[in-house]
C-alpha cells in the first residue's frame, strides 16, 4: 500500500505532506485467533456490561444537552485509579482525557508541535507517533535504538542536543518490540531536552500495567514538561471504548484546552468509563492472568528456539526470519494472525486466553527461522 501508485485522493488538492502516504491500517482480517493489534482477549465481564447499560442509560437521558466539557468526575476517578496503582497522588487537575490516547497524543502535538517544529521516537517504536506528526504538521526526527532495542541514552541525548525537537516521546513499555525504559533514561533525556530546548517530553505508558516494572507517573513531580500518556484500550480491555488520558502538571492539562475540540467526550463514553473504573480490581485481575502468559509465550517461544525480545507489554516480539512476511503468512495460514510489523526479521504476538495462546505456539512450531 501507499508509494507512488495511484490513490484515490490523488485528483484532490490535498496537502502536499499527505500525498503518497498510506494510512495506518493493521488488517482487521476475519481469523479464528486474532493476536495482532494488542487487545485484551477478555470480554467484559456480565457485571461491568450490565453497570455500564444502567450508567449509560442514566446519560441517555440528558442526550439533549452538551457532555461535561471538562470531564471532571471522570477524571477524579482517573486520578483515584493512578494515586491507587501508579505510585504517585495526583488529581483531576493533573489529569486530562480525551477520545482514545491517540487524541491525547494528538491534543499534545497540537499543543507543543505544529508547523515548523519537530517531534523524536527511537525507532522502531508506536509508528502512530510519527503519523500523528504528520498529520499536525510537526516534523518528524527517527532516533536510534540499540541492537536489543533498549534506548541507548548518550545517542538518544546527543541527537536530542542536535536537532533541539520541541516534543520527545518515550514509550515505554514499547512497541513493537515490549521493552520498558527505566526511570534514570527518562530523567536523562528530560534533562537534555531541556538544555536544548526547553521541549516537551511524552511517556506512552500504553501498556504500563504490563510491566514487570513500576509506573514512570511519579517522575512528573518537579518536571513542569514531562507528561504521562495511558489508555483504558489495554489494561481495562476497552479498546472500543475509546479512552486515554495523561497526566502532568496542571499548566499542561490548561495548555491542551486550547486545541481540544469543545465537548469532545461524550456523555455516553464518559459514563461507560466511569462504569469500567468502578470495576478496576476486576480487570486487574485479567491484567495479572495476561502477565503470566505472557511471561509462559516468552518461555515457550525461547525453548523453540526463536530468538525473543525481553517484554514488560500484553505482547512478544519474536523472530528471527529471513523473511518475516513470509513467516507472518504461514502463521496466518493456520488460523492465527500476528502482527509484521516492518521491523525487518520480527514478528509480533499479542498475548490472547490460554488457549488462544496455544494454538499460536502450535501455529509456530517447525516454522523456518533465520539460523534453521
Ligand atoms: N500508544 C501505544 C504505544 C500504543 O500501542 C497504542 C495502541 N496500539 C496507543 C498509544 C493508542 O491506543 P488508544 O488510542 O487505543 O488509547
Amino acid at each position: 500500500a501507499g508509494g507512488p501508485t495511484a490513490n484515490p485522493w490523488d485528483a484532490l488538492p490535498i496537502r502536499d505532506e499527505l500525498r503518497g502516504q498510506s494510512p495506518y491500517g493493521a488488517p482487521q482480517l476475519d481469523v479464528p485467533v486474532r493476536l495482532n493489534t494488542n487487545e485484551n482477549p477478555y470480554p467484559l465481564p456480565d457485571a461491568l456490561v450490565d453497570r455500564i447499560a444502567e450508567r449509560v442509560r442514566e446519560a441517555a437521558r440528558d442526550l439533549n444537552r452538551y457532555p461535561d466539557r471538562d470531564a471532571v468526575e471522570l477524571r477524579t476517578e482517573l486520578a483515584r485509579y493512578l494515586t491507587r496503582t501508579a505510585g504517585h497522588r495526583v488529581e483531576a487537575a493533573n489529569v486530562w482525557a480525551a477520545n482514545g490516547s491517540n487524541e491525547v497524543l494528538q491534543q499534545l502535538l497540537q499543543t507543543f508541535g505544529g508547523p515548523g517544529r519537530t517531534a523524536i521516537g527511537f525507532e522502531p517504536s508506536y509508528s502512530m507517533h510519527a503519523l500523528i506528526a504528520r498529520g499536525t504538521g510537526t516534523g518528524w526526527i527517527s532516533g536510534p535504538r540499540n541492537e536489543d532495542f533498549t534506548i541507548d541514552v548518550d545517542a538518544a541525548c546527543a541527537v536530542i542536543a542536535e536537532r533541539r525537537p520541541d516534543v520527545v516521546f518515550i514509550t515505554s513499555p514499547n512497541n513493537p518490540t515490549g521493552t520498558a525504559v527505566d526511570a534514570g533514561t527518562v530523567v536523562a533525556l528530560y534533562e537534555a531536552a531541556q538544555a536544548a530546548g526547553p521541549s516537551m517530553v511524552v511517556v506512552d505508558e500504553a501498556y504500563g500495567e504490563f510491566s514487570h516494572h513500576p509506573s514512570l507517573l511519579p517522575l512528573i513531580e518537579g518536571r513542569p514538561h514531562l507528561v504521562l500518556s495511558r489508555t483504558m484500550s489495554k489494561a481495562f480491555g476497552a479498546a472500543g471504548l475509546r479512552l486515554g488520558y495523561l497526566a502532568a502538571g496542571p499548566a499542561v492539562v490548561d495548555a491542551v484546552q486550547l486545541v481540544r475540540l469543545p465537548y469532545h467526550l461524550s456523555s455516553v463514553t464518559q459514563a461507560t468509563a466511569l462504569a469500567a473504573l468502578e470495576h478496576t480490581d476486576t480487570l486487574l485481575g485479567y491484567v495479572a492472568q495476561l502477565k503470566s502468559e505472557r511471561d509462559r509465550i516468552v518461555t515457550e517461544l525461547r525453548g523453540l528456539g526463536f530468538d525473543v525480545t525481553e517484554s514488560d507489554a500484553n505482547f512478544v516480539q519474536f523472530g528471527r526470519f529471513a523473511d518475516s512476511h513470509a513467516a507472518w503468512r504461514q502463521i496466518l495460514d493456520r488460523g492465527v494472525l500476528v502482527r509484521d510489523n516492518g521491523v525487518p526479521g520480527w514478528l509480533r504476538v499479542s498475548a490472547g486466553t490460554p488457549a488462544e495462546n496455544d494454538a499460536f505456539l502450535d501455529a509456530v512450531r517447525g516454522l523456518k527461522k533465520e539460523h534453521d
